[in-house]
């Protein structure tokens, strides 16, 4: 096949940040420090190539893209200042917008004024919608039930509209990734799937990339971290990371719990429920750590901890104020359920986190969210091609 070579791509690429890598003259000195580079994935010079001369296929079907966690250490070893680490989280930025088919990610990335007014009239959009259906005499004594004020059908057709939509974005997107990097590492549908050694090998890869890698950050963990710099426990970055992921991953599945139990007739909807029970006990577990991690994801970025905190771009401090917003506004609805009458503030609270949770999912291929989808995927043509150096050796 051709190689196209795209002569805007690295302005077209810098539209996502990374001013400084035109200085980059591959040296290869961050390569060599980087600890998550090696024979099955070297970056980020190779990366950056790509974007100097116009390889665009090439740099969207990196799978090394996704393997960097942008610890920083290459932008504190170049000679010439690029700042390779912040150029792989915009080659990222790039990658999403890229992937997706609507054009809204390159908004919200390039466009910060404009990417916070949708967000905004995303939110105003949600939250007018529920209000247009929401029983506001009950607001008046004697008031409904906390979850009853916006009627309980419409938060459920909602929100699998919502993530129907979102499934579809984010499907398309990663299928277009997973051809765009299995073309390039030359994998075939047949390599994968075509025998029972493929099967199996294909479970291994995923077990690594899902299990090992994206759910237990081992690498994250292990390798990705300055030798020479013993960062305080509470906010190392593989853990504070895992927190966040975790959170997430248990708030919604008290969410799925929680539903179910009301399907089975277990409970019924909006009634308080004692802390032990497993969808609040988890969900107020979760709850914490996403706060937690979020919290000291954004500190960090506000005073600037590490090279990779150094720069901050819109869309990150979109997404962090959306998942703080929810985590918090998730807490204000706990207490107002355990007040005998719930208080008006009650109502708005819970209006509130709704509408930014729908926004949330309904943004997830968009954002930096995105790479909870992309990143697995990465990680599974690296396992893939580790094990078939392995056996090769
Ligand atoms: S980014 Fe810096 S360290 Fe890396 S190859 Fe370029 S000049 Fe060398
Ligand atoms: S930021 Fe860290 S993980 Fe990413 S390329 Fe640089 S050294 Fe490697």
């Amino acid at each position: 096949m051709a190689t196209v070579v795209d002569i805007d791509l690295m302005a077209d690429v810098q539209k996502f940040g990374a001013a400084e890598v035109n200085a980059c003259f591959s040296c290869g000195n961050c390569t060599a420090i980087c600890p998550l580079s090696d024979n099955d994935a070297t970056f980020p010079r190779r990366v950056i190539r790509y974007a100097q001369v116009g390889l665009k296929d090439d740099l969207l079907g990196s799978k090394e893209l996704w393997a960097c966690y942008h610890c920083g250490l290459c932008s504190e070893s170049c000679p010439t200042e690029a700042d390779p680490g912040e150029f792989m989280a915009t080659a990222r930025r790039y990658a999403i917008a890229s992937y997706e088919p609507t054009g809204l990610a390159r908004v919200l990335y390039t466009k910060p004024v404009i990417g916070t007014v949708i967000a905004v009239v995303v939110a105003l959009f949600f939250a007018g919608f529920m209000m247009s259906q929401a029983e506001l005499g009950g607001i008046d004594a004697p008031r409904l039930a906390l979850f009853e004020f916006i009627p309980n059908d419409l938060i459920h057709w909602m929100g699998i509209v919502v993530m129907g939509l979102m499934f579809v974005a984010g499907a398309w997107g990663v299928v277009r990734m997973a051809r765009a990097v299995g073309r390039r590492e030359g994998v075939t549908l047949k390599d994968t799937f075509g025998s029972g050694a493929a099967w199996k090998r294909t479970f291994v890869a995923l077990w690594d990339s899902i299990g090992v890698e994206s759910l237990g950050q081992k690498r994250f963990r292990d390798d990705c971290h300055d030798d020479q710099v013993v960062e305080p426990l509470w906010r190392r970055r593989w853990l504070v990371h895992a927190l966040t992921i975790w959170g997430f991953l248990g708030l919604f599945a008290a969410t799925l719990i929680d539903y179910g139990l009301e399907l089975l007739g277990i409970k019924e909807t909006g009634t308080p429920i004692p802390i032990w029970y497993p969808s609040r006990a988890l969900g107020t577990v979760g709850g914490l750590m996403l706060m937690y991690g979020v919290t000291v994801f954004m500190l960090g970025r506000w005073k600037k901890w590490t090279t990779a905190q150094a720069e901050s771009k819109g869309s990150d401090w979109l997404l962090l104020t959306l998942l703080w917003l929810t985590g918090f506004t998730g807490f204000v609805i706990e207490v107002a359920l355990y007040v005998t009458t719930p208080p008006v503030w009650g109502y708005w609270f819970f209006l509130v986190h709704v509408a930014i949770a729908m926004e949330l999912l309904l943004m997830l291929p968009f954002t930096k969210f995105a790479h909870v989808m992309y990143r697995p995927v990465a990680l599974f043509f690296y396992a893939l091609a580790r094990d078939k150096r392995a056996a090769e050796a």
